[in-house]
């Protein structure tokens, strides 16, 4: 379905942007890979999905935190003849302490990751989308986007912030081919939500396997992990015909959390 689409996929050598990388790599998509790793095993991923979904695959370490490596991301891009079709925005990070005590750089490098980023390579991304007249923009929001917490102001106000850049975007070009989206997931057992779940573990003398089931049933009523795969297939969706009149929406994928 996405054979001939280039998509760029940020924060996929891990987690929730590994997932949806594998998921458009199997509906035949090309894809530019980035976020941190080790050298040696970022080359083994890159390599083996080329292998195993027959695509090309390149990767772009920029750091997302950096508007200029984002821009020059997208330079080296077109720099090969290439433009990206799909833009998922997925790198993020997380910190957590009561607003009196966040820690301002914290903040300032939470809104950088997981909101501002997002708007730097939308805004590279588009030109290209609207001379072709189609064009994907998918944002990984969090059902953080939709309601709060206590202790992650900046998550939460980071997250709110790209689901109203996601309608901006959407509406912006709304008589176009191109659409943006975002997906609200509630938790799904990551690296970011791993270090969640020990930090529990340490301050409630509970074990790791009693801290994961406490944190998933607090928020969703499922009581199960929402998974990268799940994901994948979201945006898989979202990027297909069917999904044309899709704009501008935050869709829950939470086990219920944002029901409530
Ligand atoms: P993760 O830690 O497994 O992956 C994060 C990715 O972002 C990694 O590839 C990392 O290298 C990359 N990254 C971090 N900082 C970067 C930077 N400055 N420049 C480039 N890349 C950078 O986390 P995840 O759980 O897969 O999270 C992915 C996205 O999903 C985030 O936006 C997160 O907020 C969102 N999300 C996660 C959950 C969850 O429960 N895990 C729930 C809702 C939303």
């Amino acid at each position: 379905m996405l054979k001939g689409r280039l998509a760029l996929v940020t924060g996929s050598t891990s987690g929730i942007g590994l997932g949806i990388a594998r998921a458009l790599a199997r509906q035949g998509a090309d894809l530019v890979l980035n976020g941190f790793g080790d050298a040696a095993q970022i080359e083994r991923l890159r390599a083996g999905l080329a292998s195993e979904f027959g695509i090309e695959a390149s990767y772009e370490g920029a750091d997302l935190s950096r508007p200029a490596e984002i821009d020059a991301m997208f330079a080296r891009i077109a720099a090969r003849g290439a433009t990206v079709d799909i833009l998922v925005n997925n790198a993020g990070i997380q910190h957590v302490a009561r607003v009196e005590q966040f820690p301002p750089e914290r903040w300032d490098a939470v809104i950088a990751i997981n909101l501002s980023a997002a708007f730097h390579a939308t805004r590279c991304a588009l030109p290209a989308m609207q001379q072709r007249n189609w064009g994907r923009i998918v944002n990984i929001a969090s059902a953080h986007g939709l309601v709060a917490s206590v202790e992650k102001a900046a998550y939460v106000a980071a997250k709110h912030g790209i689901v109203g850049l996601t309608k901006v975007v959407a509406l912006e070009n709304a008589r176009t081919g191109i659409t943006c989206n975002a997906i609200c997931p509630g938790w799904v057992l990551t690296p970011l939500v791993q270090k969640q779940i020990d930090a529990r573990a340490a301050q409630s003398g509970q074990t790791v396997e009693q801290a994961k089931l406490a944190l998933v049933s607090e928020k969703q009523p499922s009581q199960e992990f929402v998974t990268p795969a799940q994901l994948g297939e979201l945006t898989v969706f979202l990027c297909s015909p069917a999904a044309d009149q899709v704009r501008g929406v935050a869709w829950a994928i939470d086990g219920g959390w944002t029901a409530q």
